[in-house]
């Protein structure tokens, strides 16, 4: 029992398909999705990870050993698979054979975390990447839980971290640059919020241009496009 991770779904394998968002947009990509989160945001679309006033926990998640996910993701082709959540570095220790089975196996990981835990040293090796997504206020949790000087620097400095920022408007872009120039964050994604195809089209034509002004990335949300944001896809 040692090694089990809590899980709420994993998928990519029965019904393939892209990883959905940032550098890999497009990746065929297989998925494990932990379940739990250390934050609350407003928007979450993934709420039925963390928020049990609205989902059942027994329903949402079970406990899978990594034996059983190894064997899972071994026995598809698909070179990449994202880890994500909820906030899958929550289980980052019981995470580390797991991973160390997929390199071993040639695959390689993607994570998407929020960028509040400070990753072990462990999963900063060859073959694995952090996709990190710090929390703006549009999000609504307070600052001091969804900025985590020590994590981002750790992201930062370990040179495996990309900087993914949901956000709508273009004043939020300020405070996006407030955070890119403290801590040094770089390459910078930008990703409208959104889960219909008109909400991100709408949003994308709203900041495409100031994005672009400043230099940064944009990646939208395929999966919303291409699957209508359909769960397991
Ligand atoms: Fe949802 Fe991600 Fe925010 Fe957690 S960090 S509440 S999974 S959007």
């Amino acid at each position: 029992m040692a090694f089990d991770l809590i899980v709420a779904e994993c998928f990519g394998v029965d019904q393939p398909t892209f990883q959905g968002e940032g550098p890999s947009t497009g990746v065929p990509a297989l998925f494990i999705r932990l379940s739990r989160c250390n934050l609350t945001c407003g928007w979450c679309d993934t709420k039925y990870t963390w928020d049990w006033k609205r989902f059942d926990p027994r329903k949402e998640s079970r406990r899978r050993t990594v034996v059983d996910l190894l064997a899972w993701a071994l026995g598809s082709d698909v070179e990449l698979v994202v880890i994500t959540g909820g906030e899958p570095l929550i289980q980052q220790k019981k995470l580390l054979p797991l991973v160390a089975g997929l390199l071993a196996a040639g695959k390689r990981v993607e994570f998407e975390t929020n960028g509040t835990i400070v990753p072990d040293p462990a999963l900063l090796v060859d073959g694995v990447r952090f996709n990190v997504s710090p929390k703006l206020a549009n999000s609504g949790v307070d600052e001091d839980k969804r900025i985590v000087p020590a994590a981002l620097e750790a992201f930062v400095a370990s040179g495996r971290a990309v900087f993914k920022f949901v956000t709508r408007s273009v004043p939020e872009l300020d405070e996006i640059a407030l955070l890119v120039g403290r801590y040094g964050l770089d390459p910078v994604y930008v990703m409208p919020e959104g889960t219909t195809v008109e909400g991100l089209i709408e949003t994308t034509r709203v900041l495409a241009d100031a994005v672009a002004a400043r230099g940064w990335h944009f990646t939208q949300r395929l999966h919303v496009l291409a699957f209508a944001e359909a769960r397991g896809r």
